[in-house]
């Protein structure tokens, strides 16, 4: 191909994603000590997670139960007996020299993901799920003179689930509904936090560019140390430029791992792609090969929750939802739950989507708690909405009970009375209030009178303001209009 030819070439870019996940199992993936996070540095650590010698590694059987779930979730082939080896090598973070980790007989093998795309959907393969355990987490001080790291042993042995998803994305936007299908998914299943915050999920991305339509992929490059989906999304964008770049110019890309660079919004050549081999995997000698039967395997098969997307087309077949309300619900298993709690209630769906996306979300996340830990029960929230459809309060009434509910976790009804939010029903009541901003409002009026269409926005918003909100804006319209037609 000539140089030209090569200018003119469109490239597509083959992306493949490794998840990595803390399992949230109360304790590490092999000894007892708390994996709780924040805790001071170097106070959950044991002979066995710090490395030393002689102690044996104990298997945590909930971070085996929380493996399998993840990978029937993924329709994985389930490998019993799978295997745990070491996977040797030398870095201050690794005490014991070797990481415990699946290799060749890993717990789940080829499954698949079905990520939502606009309104259609694809299925995304996964190569294998296996568990193994994180490392210590080095820290690095960035005072001037500084010239010296820390180790905190804290997570190291924290239990640590591998997605290895096949080099099936073909675009952004494919990259960013995989990453958040599956932590949709890890957070359905109750196995991890998903707090990238906290690192508990991490990413590794393989990228390689192919001119469009060609059969064979290009050289592939690893890009290591991807800690949220924006640094995910940044770097494999910057990585297809450059290899774009470099191949137009009529280089060739060098298989290897790079690293990314957040500060610096740049990947580096780490070091050539490194083999197997290289870490002279071998079975882990302390601990047996795992056996998952099939009573094991049935029981965790049955105790699986609907899965997002599942709950999502049955969120639009069954409550007639729109995408995006549905998109919102689903997102998060608890608010799903406590919409459906809500409807259970008598709630009409669209109208309890409505306010559980709406208002309700608001207040759950401008307070940065779960749907399930509102201090608003569902039953409180379906009293509060039928109220507005019975007409007893306005919208907007509403809002202000629910702010005051989500501050006393009292009731609606209460606070409705307490605060005498109920709408003004008594026509002369309303009549009396608009006579008093017609009154107060002269110049409101005359321009009103005089044809500014605007002027009645104005006084309807006196009106209502008069009224807290309690009374129907439509009904203050009509009033106002007569009124002043007269
Ligand atoms: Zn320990």
């Amino acid at each position: 191909m000539t140089h030209l030819a090569n200018l003119q070439t469109a490239y597509e870019p083959v992306i493949g994603l490794e998840v990595h996940a803390e399992l949230a199992t109360e304790s590490k993936a092999f000894c007892g000590c708390s994996t709780r996070f924040g805790a001071p540095p170097n106070s959950q650590t044991c002979p066995v997670c710090l490395g030393l010698p002689g102690p044996l590694p104990v298997l945590n059987e909930k971070a085996v139960e929380y493996a399998l779930r993840v990978a029937l979730a993924l329709e994985c082939q389930i490998v019993s007996p799978c295997i745990f080896e070491r996977k040797n090598y030398y870095y201050p973070d690794l005490p014991k020299n070797y990481q415990i980790s699946q290799r060749r007989q890993t717990l789940g093998r080829r499954g698949r993901i079905e990520i939502p795309l606009g309104a259609a959907a694809r299925w995304v393969g996964i190569d294998d799920v296996h568990l193994e355990e994180d490392t210590g987490k080095l820290i690095h001080p960035e005072g001037a003179g500084d010239n010296y790291s820390l180790i905190d042993y804290n997570r190291s042995g924290v239990p640590l689930l591998e997605i290895v998803g096949a080099p099936d994305l073909y675009g952004l936007h494919e990259v960013s509904a995989y990453m958040t299908a599956i932590r949709e998914l890890l957070l359905h299943l109750g196995v991890s936090d998903c707090r990238m915050e906290e690192g508990k999920l991490r990413f590794e991305a393989n990228i390689s560019l192919r001119p469009a339509g060609a059969p064979e992929l290009g050289a592939r490059v690893e890009i290591k140390n991807l800690n949220s989906f924006r640094t995910v999304l940044r770097c494999l964008e910057h990585e297809i430029y450059r290899q774009q770049q470099l191949l137009r110019a009529g280089g060739e890309v060098a298989r290897e791992t790079r690293l990314w660079d957040e500060v610096a919004c740049a990947s580096a050549a780490m070091r050539s792609k490194e083999e197997a081999h290289d870490y002279r995997y071998f079975p882990e000698p302390d601990l047996v090969p795992l056996v998952i039967g099939p009573e094991w395997i049935a029981r965790a098969r049955a105790a699986l929750p609907e899965l997002p997307q599942a709950r999502r087309r049955r969120f639009i077949a069954q409550w007639g939802l729109s995408e995006y309300d549905t998109g919102i619900l689903t997102t998060n298993r608890e608010l799903a739950d406590y919409f459906e709690a809500t409807v259970a209630q008598g709630i009409e769906a669209k109208v309890a989507a409505n306010w559980v996306t709406g208002e309700f979300l608001r207040h759950v996340n401008d307070r940065g708690i779960s749907p399930a830990a509102a201090p608003v029960t569902p039953q409180h929230l379906a009293e509060l909405i039928a109220l507005v459809e019975r007409g007893a309060v306005t919208a907007n009434a509403a809002k202000e009970a629910l702010a005051e509910m989500f501050a006393s976790g009292r009731a609606a009804q209460e606070i409705v009375e307490e605060r005498g939010l109920a709408r003004i029903q008594d026509d002369a009541e309303l009549a009396a209030v608009v006579e008093r901003v017609v009154a107060e409002n002269p110049s409101g009026v005359a321009d009103y009178r005089a044809g500014r269409g605007q002027a009645l926005k104005f006084l309807v918003g006196q009106v209502m303001k008069a009224t807290r909100g309690r009374a129907n804006p439509q009904a203050v319209n009509d009033l106002l209009r007569r009124r002043l037609a007269g």
